[in-house]
């Protein structure tokens, strides 16, 4: 605890934690010591882990990184946090992110950016940009960050680290500020696939608290790392065919092909041209849910109140526009737009359509393959500043996560080495539903 504390200090210029529970870590870290000493100790004993601004830790603030809960404190304790806390782990602190989990690059937020340990002129990514410089710089040993269409895999691609997308429901949303609910999962950042598969085996699995969620049992994740068999490997053709990806991204994704399929297994190009309706559809279904899901935030029952209100209605309007950001008001306006009576079939029901399409294909193509591998991101980690402007652009970082997050499906994303500047390169691999464990071993294998 106190090697993190002291990175922490030292590296603050990075802009990472919101708070940090100093007293209180180092008091459990003495806890955790004595039970170390009588013998009973929980599954992560001592492992630190920092909490990105959208998971609820009991008596502490939480804000999701936005100015409309200014000053709120949680009654309860997420699921996973509770479940992190039962086996012993130290929480030291909490994370910046991109507003209420929308952005990609942590600039979204009323706190300032993030910085890339490994550049201090480029983004970490989003939104959970925090959480993953809070791995890459050591100061804490795993992070949890939230991915409704990338926030987890893009930004450990441009930190160099490891992101788990689980499946969704495999892991409680209880706790979990909501963003857009039929997406939003919790994700893991660590540096190495064993830290990250105990923790999902901690915090997956049936929760009452959480409808949603699945009964399925949960897998022991760390027995089951060993990888010794082939395997078939699918690739999209539309993928490397993107017109916004990096020419050293995509050799050092076909250099991962290549090697795989020197090793014996089969890896084959498929074709899945409604693949490029995956961002689109992404954007309306997520704006929808979001514009539903922020309408709690009325300057009544959480945080921030405008001062200067005349009468109900004033309350209302001033709150919300002046404490949300301006990509948070631009989510709301067009997922309003899309729900709205006379647009709702042309947008929202064509893109619940679409989203079934893209599940189903997906399914299917992993009906024949064990994953499918493609790079986590078309560029590398961006300059601060060079898309703040340009939400369009902004939105392309996550051209290749969307899909495992329309689909359901389990995603990880792994270093694969770096581009001639020094900048992080990510891989990602997709399988089907409740398939981590292979995840995690096929990833461990591939690194
Ligand atoms: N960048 C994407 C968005 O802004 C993904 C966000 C996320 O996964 N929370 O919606």
């Amino acid at each position: 605890v106190k090697y993190y504390l002291q990175n922490i200090e030292d590296k603050s210029h990075l802009n990472v934690f919101l708070e940090v529970y100093k007293e209180e870590a180092l008091k459990k870290a003495e806890e955790v010591d004595q039970k170390f000493r009588q013998g009973t100790y929980g599954k992560l004993a001592g492992l630190v882990v920092g909490l990105k601004d959208l998971l609820c830790y009991k008596d502490h603030r939480i804000q999701a990184g936005s100015k409309i809960l200014e000053g709120f404190e949680s009654q309860i304790s997420g699921t996973a946090v509770e479940r992190l806390i039962a086996e012993d782990a130290i929480i030291i602190g909490r994370q910046n992110c991109d507003e209420f989990g929308m952005g990609s690059s942590n600039e979204n937020s009323p706190f300032g950016p993030t910085l890339n340990e490994i550049d201090n002129s480029r983004v970490p990514g989003g939104s959970s940009g925090a959480s993953a410089v809070s791995v890459q710089a050591d100061m804490c040993q795993v992070a949890l960050g939230s991915d409704t269409g990338g926030s987890v895999r893009q930004p450990a691609a441009f930190c160099g680290i490891i992101g788990l997308k689980p499946t969704y429901s495999r892991i409680s949303r209880h706790g979990l500020i909501a963003y857009a609910s039929s997406f939003d999962t919790i994700g893991i950042f660590s540096k190495s696939i064993e830290d990250n598969a105990l923790v999902l085996e901690v915090i997956a699995g049936k929760d009452e608290y959480d409808s949603t969620v699945s009964k399925k049992e949960v897998e022991n994740y760390t027995g089951a790392l060993n990888f010794d068999k082939k395997v078939k490997v699918a690739y999209l053709k539309e993928t490397f065919e993107s017109e916004g990806l990096n020419d050293n991204i995509k050799e050092k994704t076909l250099n991962t092909l290549n090697f795989l399929r020197a090793e014996g297994h089969q890896v084959e190009e498929i074709t899945f041209p409604l693949i490029k309706y995956a961002l689109p559809t992404y954007y309306i279904l997520t704006t929808a849910e979001a514009s539903s899901n922020l309408s709690r935030y009325d300057g009544v029952k959480y945080g921030y109140r405008s001062p200067n209100t005349e009468d109900l209605l004033s309350m209302y309007k001033k709150s919300r526009s002046e404490a949300f950001g301006s990509e948070v008001i631009r989510r709301i306006m067009l997922g309003t737009f899309v729900l709205s009576a006379s647009y709702y079939d042309a947008y929202y029901t064509k893109a619940q359509k679409v989203r079934r399409l893209i599940k189903d294909k997906t399914q299917s193509i992993l009906s024949d393959y064990d994953f499918i591998i493609m790079p986590t991101t078309p560029t590398t980690a961006f300059k601060i500043g060079e898309r703040k402007n340009d939400p369009l652009e902004m939105y392309l970082a996550d051209l290749f996560t969307v899909q495992a997050s329309v689909s359901g499906i389990p995603a990880i994303s792994v270093p694969n080495g770096t581009d001639p500047e020094g900048l992080p390169v990510g891989l990602q691999i997709m399988t089907n539903d409740f398939k981590e464990s292979e995840l995690f071993s096929f990833s461990k294998y591939i690194l």
